[in-house]
């Protein structure tokens, strides 16, 4: 029966004063009743709408039905067929831009939750035993994947179903890139990013950690070791700075430092983890995205008394996931819109002691099309702090491409890849996710590798230099 509720089915989660002194998930997921509930709402219109809203074009009708009918190991492998990491699409898309933006019933309510659907159903697959992926004969064809983020995961995950020996090279100790030392285990549980690490390893994937590459081998070395097809997807992890006075203090930390201190080193359980991360009393964290989210509901889980988050535009410009927003303000994250900081202030010996900003107000619209922060003069003013955390931006880190004579690159750093293919300026090379495109999102990094491996295994499967 259809179910015409205005308003999606509440997801149940964990009330805020007590999850902000956790890291324990935020949003509990659906029942097998409130999925089916859920489900009933979606329209089964014909043009199916949300599919265009997705990036790797989900089959969202098709499953959702099968949720409808309380087949959810068949509505898991339907979501499955386009993408691979439905457990992790289903928590940290962001759906409002994407498939949920485009649903009917968001005219006159609220969209289907096309994402907690999808986490239902993946979720109902992990704690319920599914048919292993099935993989082609073995082609004899080796490939290498650079970064274990969700472009290389993907990447590999596609190219192993096609038969290629895949071996993925990660200069971390644990593989997952951005899932497990970016995003929090409050929005993510790694044990859940661990499975589907787990389920590559069961595909023949192997997995090499604490590989630098670019240091260690060289994408030549690669090739002479018999890799014919390489995938870069390193992603983008050098952090920007503001470059204002007192930003080399104690006490300042680029939002990457800070989150892979407490998310993949587990700061946050020390003595049991031996990673040590300082428990600031009264924290900012500079930037308006979803890191600067993350960093902040970190720092007052750590046991902040005040955390801000300092924006230098408005609400509605701010970069960040509305839910996420949303939930910070719960914990008690307290917001200083339209301000900008000019000078870190520091202690004789060296502390952060508290930060100057300058009140802002918005002009005309700049190249993002988002309206510019322009300075009020005689505005600035002084906070009490004893730790910053900056969340500005991230570029690709420059490591590999430095060690890669002939890889064209933009001038920002981004690589430059042939739009169909991924197909970078070496033959034999691809490249996808934040290492082409610069910061985005895990979905469309993992739409990247899936156009890649198609067409490493088509590169593989004709003849070329290097080839047999
Ligand atoms: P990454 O995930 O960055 O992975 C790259 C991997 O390559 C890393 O493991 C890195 O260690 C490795 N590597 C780098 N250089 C080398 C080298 N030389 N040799 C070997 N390995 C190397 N997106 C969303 O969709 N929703 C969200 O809610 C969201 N929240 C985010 C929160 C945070 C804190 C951050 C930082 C990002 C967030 N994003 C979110 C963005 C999203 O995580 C990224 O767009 C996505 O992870 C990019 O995937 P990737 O595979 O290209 O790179
Ligand atoms: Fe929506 Fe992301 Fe799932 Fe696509 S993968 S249907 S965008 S939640
Ligand atoms: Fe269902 Fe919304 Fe997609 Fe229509 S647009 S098929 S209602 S999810």
């Amino acid at each position: 029966m259809r179910n015409m509720n205005p308003k999606k089915t509440a997801m149940p989660e964990q009330d805020p004063k007590i999850r902000a002194s956790n890291f324990g998930e935020v949003a509990l997921g659906y029942t097998e009743q409130m999925a089916r509930s859920e489900a009933e709402r979606c329209l089964q219109c014909k043009n199916k709408p949300c599919v265009e809203g997705c990036p790797v074009n989900v089959k969202i009708p098709d499953f959702i039905a099968l949720i409808a009918e309380g087949r959810f190991i068949d509505a898991y492998n339907k979501i499955r067929e386009t993408n691979g990491l439905p457990a992790i699409c289903g928590r940290v898309c962001p759906q409002e831009t994407q498939c949920e933006q485009r649903c009917v019933r968001g005219i006159k309510g609220e969209p289907v939750g096309i994402g907690r659907l999808e986490r239902f159903a993946a979720d109902y697959a992990i704690t319920h035993e599914t048919p292993p992926v099935e993989c082609r004969p073995a082609t004899g064809k080796k490939a290498a994947v650079i970064g274990s983020g969700p472009a290389g995961l993907t990447c590999a995950a596609d190219l192993a179903k096609m038969g290629v020996d895949v071996t993925v090279f990660e200069a971390f100790h644990t593989p997952g890139g951005v899932l497990v030392y970016g995003i929090p285990e409050f929005r993510l549980p790694k044990a859940l990013v661990q499975k589907e690490i787990d389920a590559l390893k069961r595909m023949g994937v192997k997995i090499e950690t604490n590989m630098v590459m670019g240091r260690v081998l060289t994408i030549d070395e690669l090739k002479d070791m018999g890799f014919e097809a390489i995938f870069i997807g390193t992603g983008a992890g050098l952090p920007s700075f503001m470059n204002i006075p007192g930003e080399n203090l104690n006490g300042v930390y680029s939002a990457n430092e800070f989150l892979t201190r407490i998310n993949l080193m587990k700061g946050y359980k020390f003595p049991e983890y031996d990673t040590p991360v300082v428990r600031h009393k009264r924290l900012a964290v500079v930037g308006g995205g979803n890191v600067a989210m993350d960093a902040a509901r970190c720092a007052k889980r750590l046991g902040a008394d005040e955390v801000y988050i300092v924006y230098r535009r408005g609400e509605a410009e701010m970069p960040a996931r509305n839910e996420e927003i949303h939930h910070a303000k719960e914990e008690g994250i307290i917001f200083q819109f339209l301000v900008n900081p000019t000078e870190i202030l520091g202690t004789d010996d060296g502390y952060v002691r508290g930060m100057k900003l300058q009140k802002m107000e918005l002009g005309e619209p700049d190249a993002s099309g988002r309206r510019r922060p322009v300075p009020v003069p005689g505005s600035e003013y002084e906070i009490e702090l004893d730790a910053v955390v900056v969340a500005i931006g991230q570029s690709p880190n420059p490591l590999l491409r430095d060690a890669t004579p002939g890889l064209a690159t933009q001038k920002w750093g981004g690589i430059i890849v042939d739009e169909e293919t991924g197909a970078t300026s070496i033959e034999g090379v691809y490249a996808g996710g934040d290492a082409v495109s610069g910061a985005a999102t895990v979905i469309l990094a993992m739409g990247a590798g899936k156009t890649a491996a198609k067409a490493m295994f088509d590169y593989l499967s004709r003849p070329h230099s290097g080839g047999e």
